[in-house]
C-alpha cells in the first residue's frame, strides 16, 4: 500500500478533532449560543415539504440570493460552499499544484496548508513578526514580498482576524501586498461579525482578491457546514469549475435559508452578547497574575502563560474545560479558548483564578 499513497499523503496526520467528553467545549470556536426552538422548528416545517429523494440546487440560489442582501454583494460575485473549509479547497484546487508556491503568514489556519500540501504546491511559511515586537503578530510584509515571483502565479493566505493570534493586520500592510502580488490573495474573514472590518468592499478595486465567510461561528452553524466566497465575477467561475457537484445539502441551505431571511436579528443579537463577552472576559482574565490576555476581535481569546501552559490546559481538563494547544511560532507558551457563555465565562475565570494561585 505505502508505494500506492502519493508521496504528499504519506507524511500528513489525519485531521483529529479533540471529542474528549467535557462539561465546557471552548477548542473550536464554536457559538455557545444554540438556534432556538423555533427557528429549528421553522427550518423543519420548510425542510419537510421538500423532496428528499432528488438532487437539491447545485447553484445554492435562494441562499445566494440572501447572501447578496446580507453582503452587498452581487449574486454572481457569491459562491457557497460545504463549510469555509470545502472553499479554501477549491481555491487550492483551481489555483495552486506542482510548481506553484502557495505562502501562509503563519501562525494561521491549518487547512490553507493541508490542502496545498495535498495539491502538491510549494509551500512558504512566512513567520508573524513576534508577539513580543513592536507590532506583535502583524504580517512581516518585506519578508512575504521577498517571496513574490513576478514570473508565475502565486497563491496568498490572509486571515482577517487571524486565527489562533485573534488580531487584525493592518490594513496598509495588505495592501500593499495586495498591490505588489501576482496571484490570487485570499482574505479569510471566518470570524468577520466579531470585528466588524472587511475586504469585501475592495472586490471592484481588486479582482484577484476572494473573501471567505463562515456560517460556523457567529451564525451559530457550525453543523450545517456552510461557508461562502465574495469574488470578481471569473474568479468565481473558476470555483464552480472544481467544486464538488451538489456540494451543500438540502438540509443545509435551507437551515441558512432560514436564518438570513427571518432571524437575522436573532444572529446579531447573539454577536453582540459574544463581543461584550469577550471585552469583559478578557478585563478579567488580564488582571490574574502569571497570564497575559492578547486584543482579539474574533469569538475567541488567546492567552500567554508564564506557568506551563501544559499544565494549565491538564487543570482545566480536570474541571472538565476543553482549549486548544497550538504548537511552534510563539505559541508553545498559550492556549485557545472560545468566548463562552456568561455562565460559562464564570466557570473559566474561577477556574484560571484557581489555576494560577
Ligand atoms: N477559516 C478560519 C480562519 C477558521 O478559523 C475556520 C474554522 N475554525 C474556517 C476557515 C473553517 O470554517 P468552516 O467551519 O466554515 O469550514
Amino acid at each position: 500500500l505505502k508505494s500506492f499513497v502519493r508521496d504528499v499523503v504519506k507524511d500528513l496526520k489525519p485531521y483529529k478533532p479533540n471529542m474528549e467528553p467535557c462539561k465546557i467545549k471552548l477548542d473550536a470556536n464554536e457559538s455557545p449560543f444554540d438556534i432556538p426552538q423555533e427557528i429549528k422548528q421553522r427550518i423543519w416545517e420548510r425542510v419537510k415539504k421538500e423532496k428528499f429523494n432528488f438532487y437539491y440546487d447545485p447553484n445554492c440560489t435562494e441562499l445566494r440570493e440572501l447572501l447578496s442582501k446580507y453582503t452587498n454583494i452581487n449574486l454572481e460575485n457569491i459562491f457557497v460552499g460545504s463549510g469555509a473549509d470545502e472553499i479554501i479547497c477549491d481555491i487550492v484546487f483551481a489555483f495552486a499544484g506542482p510548481g506553484r508556491d502557495v505562502i501562509i503568514p503563519v501562525p494561521a489556519f491549518e487547512s490553507y496548508e493541508v490542502y496545498s500540501t495535498i495539491s502538491g504546491a510549494n509551500i512558504i511559511k512566512i513567520p508573524l513578526l513576534p508577539k513580543d515586537s513592536l507590532t506583535p503578530w502583524e504580517l512581516d510584509v518585506e519578508k512575504i514580498q521577498s517571496c513574490f515571483r513576478q514570473d508565475k502565479p502565486q497563491l496568498l493566505f490572509i486571515t482577517y482576524p487571524n486565527n489562533p493570534t485573534g488580531n487584525y493586520f493592518g490594513e496598509e500592510r495588505i495592501l500593499e501586498l495586495i498591490d505588489n502580488f501576482n496571484g490570487i490573495v485570499v482574505v479569510d474573514e471566518a470570524y468577520y461579525e466579531f470585528g466588524g472590518k472587511t475586504f469585501a468592499d475592495r472586490l471592484v478595486e481588486y479582482p484577484h482578491i476572494i473573501v471567505i465567510r463562515t456560517f460556523s461561528k457567529a451564525f451559530s452553524m457550525a453543523s450545517a457546514r456552510v461557508g461562502y466566497a465574495l469574488g470578481h465575477e471569473d474568479v468565481i467561475k473558476q470555483l464552480y469549475k472544481v467544486k464538488l457537484p451538489y456540494n451543500v445539502s438540502l438540509f443545509s441551505q435551507i437551515a441558512c435559508i432560514e436564518i438570513l431571511k427571518e432571524s437575522i436579528g436573532w444572529v446579531e443579537e447573539q454577536t453582540n452578547k459574544i463581543i461584550e463577552s469577550r471585552t469583559e472576559l478578557r478585563k478579567e482574565l488580564d488582571k490574574i497574575s502569571g497570564m497575559h490576555v492578547y486584543p482579539s476581535y474574533t469569538n475567541f481569546l488567546l492567552a500567554d502563560f508564564e506557568k506551563s501552559r501544559d499544565i494549565v490546559y491538564e487543570e482545566l481538563l480536570k474541571r472538565g474545560i476543553l482549549t486548544k494547544r497550538f504548537y511552534g511560532f510563539g505559541l508553545d507558551t498559550t492556549l485557545r479558548f472560545a468566548v463562552g457563555s456568561p455562565e460559562q465565562n464564570k466557570i473559566l475565570i474561577n477556574a484560571f483564578k484557581e489555576i494560577m494561585g
